[in-house]
Parts: structure tokens; C-alpha cells; sequence
């Protein structure tokens, strides 16, 4: 599906910007009369169990959609306006300044990790179930849509395209303060927010990416799955969301509230989790992993510490000193480290689904080889690329994250075998995989552009992080997302 927003800021910076702005918006252009406000989950039971019936796409009659350009803070406002003459003027001063709790949408994304989606659910919250009228009776095929999906960054374009009216609106009266609070909670539990839309996208469509932040009602009405079955991302107004795996009428719909510690393990996602949204996480990844923990728990949780507090900072001093020999000490110590969890994998044995869930888990030491591979000359290894690929692919499937590792380890095969070598043909099935997860069916041509794309924006800009231009290990280099 692609819905409208009823209300999206967005910033010329690779930036997303302050939530408090979404209140603000919904309270300057009055779209807060909108039904969506009356079932919007805000932290109470009540609202978890708010029924609504979803009416066909498109905006909601005595709703005015509020799409807005701002600049980012610490500008002045003039590029914004400069950038975007289409847009409505920047709002004005913020009206809650001093007056309620400031939303924290997207409270759970740690800062500079892409693609979080903001929207909280409580375990009882009513979900979305897909229908076989939604899919016109169609049998669900990976590329298929989850509701009425957008046919890629051209149908998203067009999508968009609900969403760009004035506010012409009849004088409404504000809200009381406890109706005030009570927005700015439903702003906090519902927002989407990305320092960008989708960059392949955009350079397509020869637009500069924006920092955004917004109000997608029906989307904010999915539920929380650590491997969901959808994959989701801004593009131009709209939001994308595309199913990733076939969904049975009456299943339920599912995307990741959690951004880049996804790939934490699943102890450390159920405790944030618990902390920013007040629920436990049974999605069929926590439920598989926590089943299996008491066998992989020593060197699971070994691995993830000694990655995190030890070997990722040793890793960051030695490139920085220049140090080759103790990066290739780290490099040997995620290695061994690694080995020893194989071992445990066979021990255990583990089923290849259980097994895939914890190497996404454990994808922090992987992204840490890579680095050390880099910055010692070495080139990727493909071994080590189609194993997080495989398990990229199982919980976090059309991610930023999945076409960026499919690009690489194609690159790698290539590098390895030849353009025309057996091993080569099957990699390009992997990155075809990865883009139609993302962007649906595409001709061969625009899988060609979209790889080139995808290639440039986040590819090499990771690859010359890692070589040791900034950027870094854990996650932390720019193209390093989900
Ligand atoms: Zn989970």
C-alpha cells in the first residue's frame, strides 16, 4: 500500500526532523478532527482496542492532508523554501512550546540509524490483516503488495500525489490541554520518521532526498514483528509498504518498529521493546530464538559483548592509529569467535531457520570483519557475505540493508569467478531478489539502474568508510541501514 500522510514535515537535510513539529502541524492546519484520532493507539488500553473501518484508499473527506517543508534545525528556513517552491511555507512558531510534553516519535531509533519506523502497538492493539479483496484474489508472490501497493518509486510517485492539498479548512476550535497531551502521545506512538526517503528512488526521480517525519494513519495501524513480512520506506509523500513474503488472507500484516537493533540479540530487542513501547515480543524470530537460547546462550552473548565493548572500540583505535597488525588481530579474534559459534550451531543443531535468526543477530560481527577486510586491502569475502545475506534476507528482507549486502557479495563473486561464471549467475538471483523485495517487479534495464544506483549511494560510500574515511564498524557507516 501506499498511503497519504495526514501530516509530513520534511527537511532538505539528511536529516529527520523534531516530532514535536507533527504536533504542531496537526494542531496549526486543525487536522486533528480527523476519525484517524479517535482509534490512533496513545498508550492506553482503550486505544489499543479502537476499531475503525479502513475506507479505500485516499483522503479522508473533512480531512485536509498537511505536507510540509521545513528546514532542518539550525537553518534558516530559506534552502527549504528554495528547494521545495511547491511546498507550503514553513510553519510557524511551534504552539506547544511550553505547554505539553514534547513527542518523541521514533524514541526507540538510536540517532543515525536509517529506516526505523517509529509506530508503537500495544500487544492487544487491533493489527492489519490482509484481505483477499485488498489483493483482488490475487495469490501472494514475494513481489506482491500487502494491501495496494505502490508500483515501485513510480507508483509511489503517483500515490504521492493525494497528498499535496492546501489547508482551506472551517475555523476549528484547539483542543483542551488533556486532549493536547493526548495528541502529542499519539504522535509519539505513531509517527514515521527517516533522515531520507529511498536514494535510488530519488535519483530516479532526480529529486534530493529529505529528512522526514510524518503521520501515516494506516500504515501506524501495523503491528511489530522482529522478521516482519513487509518492508517500508518514503518516497516522494508517500509511504511504501510492500509485502515481502506471500501473506494468507487473514494474516496478519507486519513491520519492524526497531530500525537498526533489529540485529541486536533478541534479549536485548525485547528489553527495548519493553522500555519504548510497553510490550513483549512474541514474533515468530524472538519466540524461536528464546526457545533455542539456553544452547547458543554462552557464546551468543560472549560474542555480542565482545564485539560491542571490546573488539569494535580496538578495531576503531588501530584504524585510527594506522595500526594494520592489531586490525588484523581483531580480524582474527571475530574470526575465532565466529568458528566457536559455527561449532555451537552443529552441537545444538540448530534448525537453519533458528540459525539464520541468530546470525542476523549477530550481525554486528560480521559488519566488523567486513571492516577489518577493508581497511586491510583485503576485498570482501563472499563466504562471509552470502551467510549474512542469507539471513538478511529471512528477517529483513527489501531493507536498505539486504540490497546493499546482495550488491556487495555479487561484486565479490565477480571478483572471484568472472562476469559469466555459474556462482555469478546465482549472485545476480540474489540481488534480483533483494531489489523486487524492495521495489517490485522491474524490467531488466531498471534492475540495471536501480543496482548502479544502489551500487554508488551505499555501497562505495560503506566500502570507503570501512577503508578508513570515517564512518566505522557496529553499523555506523552511512550506508549501514536497514
Ligand atoms: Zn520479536
Amino acid at each position: 500500500m501506499a498511503t497519504p500522510p495526514l501530516v509530513l514535515v520534511t527537511s532538505p537535510l539528511r536529516q529527520r526532523p523534531p516530532g514535536e513539529l507533527v504536533v504542531d502541524e496537526l494542531l496549526d492546519r486543525r487536522v486533528f478532527v480527523s476519525k484517524w484520532f479517535q482509534v490512533l493507539y496513545d498508550g492506553s488500553p482503550k486505544s489499543a482496542k479502537a476499531q475503525i473501518e479502513l475506507a479505500p484508499q485516499g483522503a479522508e473527506p473533512g480531512t485536509v492532508p498537511a505536507v510540509v517543508a521545513v528546514a532542518a534545525p539550525g537553518t534558516d528556513g530559506g534552502s527549504g523554501s528554495a528547494a521545495e517552491p511547491q511546498r507550503p511555507p514553513a510553519p510557524p512558531e511551534p504552539l506547544l512550546a511550553s505547554t505539553s510534553a514534547p513527542a518523541k516519535p521514533g524514541a526507540a531509533k538510536p540517532a543515525g540509524f536509517g529506516a526505523a519506523a517509529a509506530p508503537a502497538a500495544a500487544p492487544a492493539k487491533k493489527g492489519f490483516l490482509a484481505t483477499r479483496g485488498a489483493r483482488r484474489g490475487k495469490a501472494a508472490a514475494p513481489a506482491a503488495a500487502a494491501g495496494q501497493v505502490g508500483a515501485g518509486p513510480a507508483g509511489a510517485a503517483d500515490a504521492a500525489g493525494a497528498a499535496g492539498a492546501d489547508a482551506g479548512a472551517e475555523v476549528v476550535p484547539l483542543p483542551e490541554r488533556r486532549e493536547i497531551t493526548r495528541l502529542a502521545k499519539v504522535v509519539k506512538y505513531n509517527c514515521f520518521g527517516d533522515d531520507a526517503e529511498d536514494l535510488a528512488a530519488c535519483a530516479l526521480r532526480a529529486e534530493e532526498p529529505r529528512g522526514h517525519i510524518g503521520l501515516f494513519p494506516e500504515f501506524a495501524m501495523l503491528n511489530h514483528s522482529c522478521a516482519p513480512n513487509t518492508v517500508n520506506y518514503c518516497v516522494g509523500d508517500a509511504m511504501v509498504v510492500r509485502a515481502v513474503a506471500p501473506i494468507k488472507a487473514g494474516q496478519e500484516v507486519t513491520i519492524c518498529y526497531l530500525g537498526r537493533p533489529q540485529l541486536l540479540p533478541f534479549n536485548r530487542r525485547m528489553a527495548l521493546l519493553e522500555e519504548d513501547y510497553g510490550f513483549e515480543c512474541d514474533c515468530v524470530r524472538c519466540t524461536a530464538e528464546q526457545a533455542s537460547y539456553d544452547k547458543v546462550d554462552d557464546v551468543y552473548g560472549e560474542l555480542y559483548e565482545a564485539v560491542d565493548e571490546q573488539l569494535g572500540p580496538a578495531y576503531e583505535q588501530a584504524r585510527a592509529a594506522g595500526d594494520m597488525e592489531a586490525v588484523a588481530d581483531v580480524q582474527r579474534q571475530v574470526e575465532a569467535w565466529l568458528r566457536k559459534l559455527y561449532g555451537v550451531f552443529r552441537k545444538a543443531l540448530l534448525s537453519p531457520d533458528v540459525r539464520d535468526h541468530v546470525v542476523a543477530s549477530m550481525y554486528d560481527a560480521y559488519d566488523l570483519l567486513f571492516a577489518c577486510n577493508a581497511t586491510l586491502g583485503q576485498g570482501d569475502d563472499a563466504s562471509s557475505l552470502q551467510t549474512c545475506l542469507k539471513s538478511i534476507e529471512r528477517v529483513s528482507a527489501g531493507s536498505d540493508l539486504h540490497v546493499l549486502l546482495a550488491v556487495r557479495y555479487y561484486d565479490a563473486v565477480v571478483a572471484a569467478h568472472g562476469p559469466d561464471g555459474p556462482l555469478t549467475k546465482l549472485a545476480w538471483g540474489s540481488v534480483r531478489r533483494a531489489h523486487v523485495a524492495r521495489y517490485g517487479a522491474v524490467s531488466d534495464d531498471m534492475l540495471q539502474r536501480l543496482v548502479d544506483l544502489n551500487r554508488q549511494l551505499h555501497v562505495d560510500p560503506m566500502r570507503a568508510a570501512q577503508r578508513g574515511g570515517g564512518g566505522g564498524s557496529g553499523g555506523e557507516g552511512p550506508a549501514a541501514e536497514l
